[in-house]
């Protein structure tokens, strides 16, 4: 179910210059650098899973039939690659969270059914809690079962919504007070088919009080449970289920109370959970953002249009250069906010990262399969059939499809960002935020450590007065509605300074990465973040306008009660 707990902030940060009104840019750079150990192990399970999936795995075939090869998960258990992140004395492989999540791109870029299982495996799977939970009963049962290299899975979502704050599935105490009987339904549950240990969101009804809200520790090989697969539009051969539990024992010792060990809120679960999400997400966003920059490039350069090559197209080209930013603009706020330690200082950071990186996937995927003309929309096998190089863009177009549904459906994730972020204004935070100078200090102080292009610094510039802007922005708007509950009504406002503060915070993340590289790459990744800024600053502009709209906002609220109370419109259905 969807938390409303405000997470908390620090150290690498980008809220702290939305707080302020001040671009701060000595906590957006430098940019941060894989630590060389971690990055040459992740190198090395990288070629290896690649290597293994390739050979094992025919992408078309598990696509058409939606199903695994017989055996191939229990391959990927012995090779360690379902413990990416856990330690190599227990047989896993010992990756960071940002070395894991190449490993999840690597296997999505031939795959992105196996690229998800190991996604939701080895981040949605509650075996990471383990790092940060106190000594006790449920802490020993994820590491016996991460000793066992058990499959896992985290079970949330419901048939009355995902988006519900509370859950419908009930653990009833038994009368002796040793266990909870779990019934109930849960829907949609990556990894459901396989898992053997699945974290269970639910009621805790002890006979007294209201129900508590509780993370059961369930073990599917007890009776009490069926399992239904699920298939959907894309990223067809993924296990994903909807579970039915009927009176499923679960020891009390493995159940966690919401406010009492609150898994759920505590900083690094929350991080934990994000993260999870990403791997399921953002590393499908990014790899298949790849592919497409790869079929561009073959496609354009074979293609002519009256003689003229399609890349000398003036349109051609903005839609090439507008795709090669944003992918490095994704890698950027990829490695910003996955890199290092403290990721539970980066909650808003990672969010955000989630956010963008699949929507703009979804501008690239979109781009290039309108890009390829009828080779965009035509399968694989139709191109084979006639000896056309066959190009898998509409396989991965449907992957793409599915990330934003994935971790909560895209504009859902913005609303409830605006609303927690805009909740520090009312919390225990307020008078600290409140307090931070808005505006102040000249950007072009900060900018003589940048080592930017000329457009770049300009773009730098104006990112500076757009964080002043947000930051007076957000003020007006809690001043505007003194109670939080009213503003929570105002959800299209809540999307645009989620929207707003995204686009602003991975315009600084781009911009940082650019100076990094500027040494080393030759001035190529100034242009595309100099594409980058150009595009994000005309989408900022936009968001600006909704934000402030000049035009009356029309009555959509009666339009839509109208039509779904069945009292208008109806001559629209006529043919
Ligand atoms: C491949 C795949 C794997 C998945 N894996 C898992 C998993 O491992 N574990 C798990 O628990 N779930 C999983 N899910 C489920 C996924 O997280 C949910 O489908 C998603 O969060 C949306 O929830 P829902 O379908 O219940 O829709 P609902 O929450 O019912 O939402 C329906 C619509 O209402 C909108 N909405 C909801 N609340 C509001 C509001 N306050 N204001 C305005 N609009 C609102 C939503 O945006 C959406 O458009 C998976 C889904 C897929 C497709």
């Amino acid at each position: 179910m969807s938390s409303t707990s405000t997470p908390a902030t620090g150290g690498r940060s980008f809220v702290a210059s939305l707080d302020s009104g001040r671009l701060r840019w000595d906590r957006v750079a430098p940019f941060p650098a894989e630590d060389p150990v971690q990055r040459r192990r992740a190198d090395e399970i990288v070629e290896r899973v690649g290597a293994f999936v390739e050979a094992r795995i025919d992408p078309e075939e598990v696509d058409g039939t939606a199903a695994l090869p017989d055996g191939f998960v229990e391959e990927l258990r012995e090779r360690g690659f379902l413990s990416l992140r856990q330690s190599a004395e227990i047989g896993g492989h010992d990756l960071s969270a940002y070395g894991a999540f190449r490993v999840v791109t690597r296997a999505v870029s031939w795959s992105a059914p196996v690229g998800q299982l190991l996604g939701v495996q080895n981040g949605v799977a509650p075996f990471e809690l383990a790092r940060s939970l106190p000594a006790g009963a449920v802490r020993d049962l994820l590491e016996q079962r991460i000793t066992e290299r058990a499959i896992g899975g985290w079970a949330d979502t419901e048939l009355i919504g995902q988006n519900n704050s509370r859950p419908a599935l009930t653990g009833y105490l038994t009368e002796d007070g040793s266990a909870y009987l779990l019934r109930g339904h849960k829907t949609f549950i990556g990894n459901g088919p396989l898992a053997e240990l699945v974290a269970v969101t639910g009621l805790a009804a002890t006979g007294e009080g209201e129900p508590r809200i509780a993370v059961f520790f369930a073990d599917t090989r007890q009776p009490g449970l069926t399992v239904q697969a699920h298939e959907f539009v894309g990223a067809k051969g993924l296990p994903v289920g909807a579970l039915t539990f009927d009176n499923l024992r679960v020891p009390r010792e493995h159940v966690l109370l919401v406010g009492e060990e609150n898994p759920q809120a505590a900083p690094q679960t929350r991080a934990m959970g994000i993260v999870g999400r990403m791997y399921s997400t953002s590393g499908p966003a990014l790899a298949i953002g790849r592919l497409c920059l790869q079929w561009s490039r073959e496609f354009v350069s074979r293609r002519f249009i009256d003689g003229r090559n399609l890349g000398e197209y003036d349109l051609i080209q903005r839609i090439v250069a507008t795709s090669l930013a944003d992918v490095f603009a994704t890698e950027s706020v990829l490695q910003w906010s996955l890199i290092g330690p403290g990721l539970a200082d980066r909650w808003f950071e990672l969010v955000w990262s989630m956010n963008v990186s699949r929507a703009a996937n979804w501008r690239i995927v979109d781009q290039t399969v309108s890009l390829l003309g009828g080779e965009g929309i035509e399968t694989a096998r139709s191109k084979r059939r006639r000896g056309a190089q066959p190009l898998p863009v509409e396989r991965f177009f449907r992957d793409a499809r599915l990330i934003r549904t994935i971790g909560n459906v895209d504009f859902q994730v913005d609303n409830i960002t605006g609303r927690q972020y805009l909740a520090r204004f009312y919390g225990p935070e307020a008078d600290r935020i409140g307090s931070a100078a808005t505006g102040g200090e000249d950007t072009l102080a900060f900018a003589a450590s940048a080592d930017l292009s000329p457009a770049n610094l300009e773009h730098l510039g104006a990112l500076g007065e757009e964080t002043r802007r947000f930051a007076a922005a957000t003020r007006q708007l809690v001043r505007r509605y003194p109670d939080p509950r009213e503003l929570a009504l105002h959800e299209q406002s809540l999307v645009l300074i989620s929207r707003i503060a995204s686009e602003l915070y991975t315009a600084a993340v781009t911009l940082a990465r650019a100076s990094h590289l500027a040494s080393d790459d030759g001035g190529a990744s100034q242009g595309l973040a100099d594409v980058y800024l150009t595009e994000a600053r005309h989408r900022v502009e936009a968001l600006w306008r909704r934000l402030a709209p000049a035009i009356a906002e029309p009555d959509h609220a009666k339009i839509s009660r109208d039509w779904l109370a069945g009292a208008s419109f109806d001559q629209l259905l006529t043919h």
